[in-house]
């Protein structure tokens, strides 16, 4: 198995020389300070963080697994020492909001440091990423008091949190759910019912879990609209926000065996008349959630990503050592017995595959956080509220897209390995069992295709879509005399007139059809990341020439991405003419059969 080797270098070229962060940063008062030696220090050290302590434990973590007995659950042996490396390092509140202890990064940052302790320990990684998403509801929905209370000790990872919305019969339509909450007289909520699937909701990690729920007052109207939101913590906290003895009404009832993320507890969790409290407004609660969705959602793209470099870097150096076969031109290595697996056509196109879905799947991920940012910190009305609608549009894409894409990557990895790679000792089947509930959970991948399709195109009659189209044509028409980018723009604008012309036809036949959106949606969610990607590739590939041209870059590397741009641009991004002929097709395919004729 390979080590894990933190991809610092393609980050730092996306982050300096594709996409100027540090300019964005130094642009907007509240991130002014977060300098390019800055952002390069805190990889440096996130990375070795990854590498050095959360690699070590992942594969014991996948075979031990978390252990559940009378109500407590264990995590893998190992973890409690990385977490407390991780804690003591100050990460758990590195997004955090400064008046309660936080650090205040950008999640541009965080989302390139998830990136690597996803590759390097999944289930570790979801421990932490559960609580910088509960920190950030309660950050932008508590009460004052509620902030001041719980976010100090989750922000030094002395507490963690949870999201609490599933239960057995309510997961995509959350309407239904039955969990309940009744007013007491001191003000609090008394929370009764039972959640299924929660990430982190009881283990060894911290002191105290702080849970927050989704219920429903005693008035609350049916449906979505009648949801609110608690904070429901493990053990009760007093004023001065310190851990009480007082054990609250909420136990881990078992945990799940499960497809792969062994060493994350998935867990029942049974509230029995627990004390919880109000978080936002009364049946705001899903709305309340959204806030933490879009960061959460970018993370399980990003984990995608992370599991996608850690199985391409193992496939990558195995294809370089074993020796297999000859070079279709004649023996590259004739002193050898056999020529390395690199040699391979079809090998290079499973690497050249993982490397390019890779790399543009890290630098969407990057713009995508990007507009998170923006719309988080730039002083500007206007500039939040554009920002504003690109993440509706782009979130659900980076999240499937990606997390797809990262799945196909560690299946790919595991081919190049051959039956090696089928064996556990490896690590990809493991990494492929770890990547694929990053496509269903947070929503799944159905799910966000429906609200690209749906909610953020045909409702907005394409609004959305058309701030992205001027931003690629602005930056088109910048690039209009770049030779060198000719051949790979006019592939690209095809692609670009696929998506504006399904656009077009799908918003149109949605009017007398509502079926037409549900059966366009998945093709159209993959044409839009396909063209997203090919955008990101246009950008990386002019970056490259840039740095070629001004003989700061290291030629060689430069060059090798302009070259894995090429095959992108050559072999991956024609699927957008098929995703179109599917989109156009239509849903009279898919309606015909009748429920009893599957
Ligand atoms: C390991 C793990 C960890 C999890 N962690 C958490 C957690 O921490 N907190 C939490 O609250 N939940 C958590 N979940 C739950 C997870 O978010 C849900 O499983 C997921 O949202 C899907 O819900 P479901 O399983 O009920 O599937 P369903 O809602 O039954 O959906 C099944 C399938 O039908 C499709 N579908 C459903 N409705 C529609 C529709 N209207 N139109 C088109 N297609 C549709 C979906 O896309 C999906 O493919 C976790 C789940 C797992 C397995």
């Amino acid at each position: 198995m390979t080590d894990y080797r933190p991809p610092l270098r393609d980050m730092q070229f996306l982050l300096n020389d594709v996409f100027a962060v540090p300019e964005l940063f130094a642009s907007m008062p509240d991130t002014q300070e977060v300098s390019a030696d800055l952002i390069s220090a805190i990889l440096d050290e996130a990375g070795k963080i990854a590498a050095e302590q959360l690699a070590p434990v992942n594969q014991n973590g996948d075979r031990e697994g978390c252990r559940f007995a009378d109500g407590e659950v264990t995590a893998p042996a190992g973890f409690k020492q990385a977490y407390e490396a991780f804690a003591s390092g100050g990460w758990s509140g590195l997004t955090g909001n400064p008046e309660f202890g936080g650090q205040g990064m950008p999640k541009l940052l965080s989302a390139m440091i998830e990136e690597m302790q996803f590759a390097a320990n999944t289930s570790f990684t979801l421990y932490t990423v559960l609580t910088t998403g509960a920190s950030l509801t309660l950050n932008s929905h508590g009460s004052q008091a509620l902030k001041e209370r719980y976010l100090p000790k989750l922000y030094s990872g002395q507490w963690s949190g949870t999201m609490c919305l599933t239960e057995a019969h309510a997961g995509t339509d959350l309407g239904m759910i039955k969990s309940r909450a009744e007013p007491t007289s001191d003000g609090s909520y008394s929370i009764t019912g039972s959640k299924i699937f929660i990430t982190s909701g009881e283990h060894d990690l911290t002191e105290n879990i702080i849970h927050l729920v989704l219920a429903k007052l005693p008035d609350a109207p049916a449906g979505p609209r009648g949801i609110s939101l608690f904070l429901v913590p493990k053990f009760l906290v007093d004023d001065s926000g310190e851990i009480t003895a007082t054990r609250n009404k909420v136990s881990c009832g078992s945990i799940e065996e499960k497809m792969g993320i062994h060493g994350s507890a998935t867990c029942v969790m049974n509230f029995d008349g627990a004390e919880g409290y109000l978080v936002g407004a009364a049946n705001g609660g899903l709305a309340t959630m959204f806030t933490m969705m879009n960061y959460e959602r970018l993370s399980m793209g990003v984990q995608g990503n992370g599991l996608a470099e850690a199985s391409y870097q193992t496939a990558r150096d195995y294809a370089l050592e074993r020796l297999q076969g000859r070079a279709p031109a004649g023996a590259s290595r004739p002193e050898l017995a056999a020529d390395p697996l690199i040699v391979h056509p079809d090998v290079r196109r499973m690497l050249l595959t993982m490397r390019a879905n890779i790399v543009a799947g890290r630098a969407l991920s990057i713009f995508a956080a990007s507009q998170l940012d923006i719309s988080r910190f730039h002083p500007d009305a206007a500039a939040r509220a554009k920002a504003d609608k690109l993440v509706a549009l782009l979130i659900p894409v980076q999240k499937a897209y990606c997390s797809d894409r990262g799945f196909d990557a560690c299946v790919l990895a595991q081919q190049v390995l051959g039956g090696h790679g089928y064996v556990a000792e490896w690590g990809l089947e493991q990494n492929i069992r770890d990547a694929r509930i990053a496509q269903i959970y947070e929503g799944a991948n159905g799910i966000q295709a429906l609200d690209l399709m749906g909610r953020k195109t045909v409702r907005s009659k394409g609004e959305y879509l058309q701030l992205l189209m001027a931003d690629i044509a602005d930056w088109l028409a910048a690039h209009q005399d770049d030779n060198k980018l000719q051949a790979a723009i006019e592939k690209f604008s095809s692609c670009r007139q696929h998506l504006a012309d399904c656009t077009e036809q799908v918003i149109g036949k949605a009017e007398n059809n509502a079926a037409e959106v549900g059966a366009a949606s998945y093709p159209y969610l993959e044409l839009l990341g396909l063209t997203l990607y090919g955008y990101m590739w246009l950008r990386i590939m002019a970056a490259c020439h840039e740095q070629i041209n001004s003989e700061q870059g290291a030629a060689d590397y430069h060059d090798g991405l302009l070259k894995t741009g090429e095959y992108f641009m050559a072999r991956l991004l024609p699927a957008a003419s098929s995703l179109r002929e599917e989109i156009a097709a239509g849903a009279d395919s898919l309606m015909a059969i009748r429920a009893e004729q599957f």
